[in-house]
């Protein structure tokens, strides 16, 4: 039996104004080739490169929070080789002194260690066409974060939570975009397998062109079936780059894996080293918001919420930022009312207004952020309107129609009501009225009704609902036409 032996080497984009080394505008959604260029990212001679102090910033912030050491004294490196989109030949990179190592990063009850978060720049892209190929250097130069495990992990899932979990981390620290179809996010996966009972580690191969989580995912179980069949006929792996082919859903020999000597690394002579003081240090850890590990475990215990709900406001965090301010405002609310909540009360209000966020609201976005400048509804606004219904002033028929006028003007719930005479009916009286009006309209289905047609009734229930407007309370309805017609 094996054991796979997982190690991830994860570069991100980085979400910064300008490119790493260079002036010019960071922007990965540019569709005009070659329009964010400067001399310095193209590598002229003369030029010098500066260093992005926000990059730096933000390569520091993902170690922290990745709980690892930062270097007092960093510095970059050249790594050479040749490839025609690197116009200067080599890649201004990091080796010997990364800005962080030794860290860990938690997930599925694992420890999984980090060994490096180093910063880099991107390189050019190419544009391969029938018979040449283009070449686009908008990209080169843009700052690129390389974080490096260990060889912790040990199933496909595994290695594919990390990088969930990673990418979730990216983003509540604002530090990358880390989308992995746009490539702001490229996971690089390397794999061997242990003869159990064994320390050695077996030969490794690295596995390229991942695309999705998906990919990571099946192209690991591929290289598993791949490997142990290798290794139970009594062959040796090759240690090599193989690339993930997602039409044929196999792994296909690239090159022999280059060592770290075939890039001449060397201290980049154009850059400072950098010194990084605990000030520096300090000020960014104030700058580190919770984190998804910390909020799943607080919205769980302060709103009582499921796994699976807990993950929706996780996946969008402006989404659970919303939800956090309507129940606060909620809370404010309870505590002016009398007689006051219970806690159990206060859970079942917090669970009202979960379901309106989650389904209605979560329908009318259509996958739009909350925090988009054109989102009108306030959370006091939602809030009030969650204490409309908890209190029966709306049923929930009344409660899409008002939701979805506050969605398109922002307005307030009441001033809807009111505007549109919206109330709910509540005197019974008068609904009775109106039953009787019905009743006596459909002479057909009340006979119906009485020689027991089931659906006579439901038919009933329908007009009268359709001449109160939705606005009477359907269990009160109910009740009153049974009572006429008996
Ligand atoms: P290389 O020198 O080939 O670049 P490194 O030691 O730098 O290899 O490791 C690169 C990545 O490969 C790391 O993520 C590491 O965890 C992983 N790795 C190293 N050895 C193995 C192995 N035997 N099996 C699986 N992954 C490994
Ligand atoms: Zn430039
Ligand atoms: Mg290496």
């Amino acid at each position: 039996m094996y054991q796979p032996i997982i190690g991830l080497e994860i570069h991100s984009e980085l979400k910064t104004r300008t490119k790493m080394f260079c002036s010019c505008r960071n922007d990965t959604m540019e569709h005009i080739p070659n329009l964010n260029i400067c001399p310095i990212c193209l590598g002229h001679p003369g030029t010098l490169p500066v260093i992005n102090k926000e990059a730096v910033r933000k390569v520091i912030k993902t170690g922290l929070a990745l709980n690892c050491k930062i270097a007092e004294c960093s510095r970059f490196a050249r790594k050479n080789y040749f490839y025609p989109d690197l116009p200067k030949g080599y890649q201004i990179s990091q080796y010997e002194e990364p800005f962080c190592q030794n860290g860990f990063l938690e997930t599925g009850g694992k420890k999984i260690r980090i060994r490096r978060v180093h910063l880099e720049e991107d390189t050019g892209s190419l544009i391969h066409e029938k018979d040449h190929s283009l070449v686009d250097f908008n990209r080169a130069g843009i700052p690129l974060m390389e974080l490096v495990t260990e060889p912790d992990l040990n199933s496909p899932t595994e290695a594919k939570e990390f990088a969930q979990e990673l990418q979730l981390i990216l983003r509540h620290l604002e530090v990358s975009e880390a989308n992995m179809e746009r490539g702001e996010l490229r996971v690089e996966a390397n794999i061997s397998l242990q003869q159990q009972m064994t320390d050695e580690l077996g030969i490794k191969v690295e596995i390229k062109n991942l695309n999705s989580f998906q990919a990571v995912e099946k192209s690991l179980e591929y290289e598993i079936g791949r490997q142990t069949k290798i290794l139970r006929s009594g062959k040796k792996v090759i240690q090599e780059t193989r690339g993930w082919d997602d039409i044929q859903r196999e792994t296909v020999s690239q090159r022999e894996k280059e060592e770290a000597h075939d890039y001449r690394y060397f201290p980049e002579p154009d850059l400072p080293p950098l010194q990084i003081s605990q000030e520096l240090i300090d000020g960014i850890k104030t700058e580190i918001p919770e984190l998804p590990r910390q909020r799943r475990e607080r919205f769980k215990k302060e709103y009582n919420l499921s796994s699976r709900e807990v993950e929706i406001f996780i996946r969008k965090r402006d989404f659970g930022d919303y939800f956090e301010k309507v129940i606060s405002e909620l809370e404010q609310w309870a505590k002016e009312i009398k007689p006051k909540l219970n806690k159990e009360r206060f859970l079942s209000l917090i669970k009202l207004c979960l379901n309106y966020i989650l389904t209605d609201l979560q329908g009318l976005l259509k996958g739009a952020q909350v925090s988009n400048e054109d989102f009108l509804i306030t959370p006091e606004n939602f809030a009030e309107f969650i204490t409309l219904i908890y209190k029966g002033k709306i049923s929930s028929k009344l409660a899409k129609i008002i939701l979805f006028e506050m969605f398109s003007t922002g307005e307030d719930p009441s001033n809807i009501i009111e505007k549109k005479r919206l109330v709910q009916m509540t005197d019974e009286a008068e609904i009775e009225k109106l039953i009787k009006d019905v009743i006596a309209k459909n002479e057909k289905a009340v006979l119906d009704y009485k020689l027991g047609k089931g659906n006579a009734f439901q038919f009933l229930i329908g007009q009268v609902m359709a001449a109160v407007q939705g606005k009477a309370n359907p269990g009160i309805v109910n009740k009153i036409l049974k009572k006429l017609l008996s």
